[in-house]
């Protein structure tokens, strides 16, 4: 079996993924902020719990915010930012003394769509999360493209594209720049954008409420999502241009949206160049488990037989397991 463990901002999630799809474990243990040595340990206590509990040693992966820097080692990316600069990869290894897979969550989460959700059985996979931020992986056949920078379907950071003056030059973003997508597209970006329309401080309302705001009639909320429509429309684009993904699978908390799987295809046209627009775009298979299930995939199921078949016990000193 394969443990898939997602390291997020605020918890860190463990699951075991059986051969079949269903999830044999499950445990959440917040996350220490701040505190890199604690991240380490609590990831090692969970595999050591998840193997503890099924009884015998599986593959481990590992969904983390960021990448690892092939130029460098450590950590790059991450806005959990006490992971920066980090030798992540090596100390778990070493805490772990086996080999684990470490990848970018919105990679983790294309993978997860692309082996048993939404996009299964397609050749190319665009997942993207627009959240907090705005991410974005790429599957081809099965297989996560990492690319020479490990930023391989980082969209995040483009501008957006065919702007109109009153997009220009578009919000300051954390990366330095200005009118990034992310900047108009994440939750926070979309919800700053009906603030500043409407009149309201910024803060005061989060994009749930905008968009509760905009199915209650409200214009100037509708407004602000139609916008947000034509944003993403133009954001998927500039991706459906150079990728052509056979599906888009749609990730985060807007993919919650269902406004957008009709509104946001119907503004596709006017920007790729091809006479017929047939991408699809979907939600996900698996909601807010595809990033820890798609860690778990970071391993083929040829793999994990090979780990379960050696039956390594489970290492001695990983935490506190199944205390
Ligand atoms: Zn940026």
């Amino acid at each position: 079996m394969r443990i898939g463990i997602d390291l997020g901002g605020t918890k860190i999630e463990a699951v075991v993924l059986a051969p079949d799809g269903a999830i044999a474990f499950r445990q959440r243990r917040p996350t220490p902020r701040n505190d890199y040595d604690a991240t380490v340990q609590v990831i090692a206590a969970l595999v050591a719990e998840a193997e503890h509990a099924i009884g015998h040693a599986c593959t481990v992966g590992i969904g983390m915010p960021g990448t690892i820097s092939p130029a460098t080692g450590v950590v790059k990316n991450a806005n959990s930012t006490w992971l920066n600069g980090r030798r992540l990869h090596q100390d778990v290894e070493a805490r772990l003394d086996r080999p684990v897979r470490l990848a970018n969550d919105a990679n983790c989460f294309a993978l997860s769509e692309a082996s048993d959700g939404a996009g299964a059985g397609e050749s190319v996979v665009f997942g993207v999360i627009i959240g907090t931020g705005c991410g974005g992986g790429v599957v081809v056949n099965g297989a996560v493209l990492t690319g020479p920078n490990a930023i391989a379907g980082e969209w995040g950071h483009n501008p957006l594209p065919w702007p109109d003056d009153s997009e220009r030059p578009g919000p300051e973003c954390y990366c330095g720049k200005r009118g990034c997508l992310e900047s108009f597209i994440s939750g926070p970006g979309f919800a700053r954008d009906y603030a500043i329309h409407a009149g309201v401080a910024i803060g005061s309302i989060d994009a749930a409420g905008v968009v509760a705001r905009a199915s209650d009639g409200n214009a100037q909320a509708a407004g602000a999502l139609d916008r947000y429509v034509s944003r993403v429309a133009r954001g998927l684009a500039t991706i459906v241009n150079v990728l052509d993904p056979d599906v888009i699978v749609l990730g985060g908390g807007m993919s919650n949206v269902p406004h957008l799987y009709d509104a946001v295809p119907a503004r596709l046209p006017p920007f790729v160049f091809s006479d017929a627009v047939v991408t699809r775009i979907v939600p996900p298979k698996h909601g807010d488990s595809s990033g820890v299930r798609g860690a778990a995939w970071l391993w083929s199921l040829e793999e994990a037989r090979k780990v379960t078949g050696a039956a390594r016990a489970p290492q001695a000193g990983a935490g506190t397991a199944g205390a």
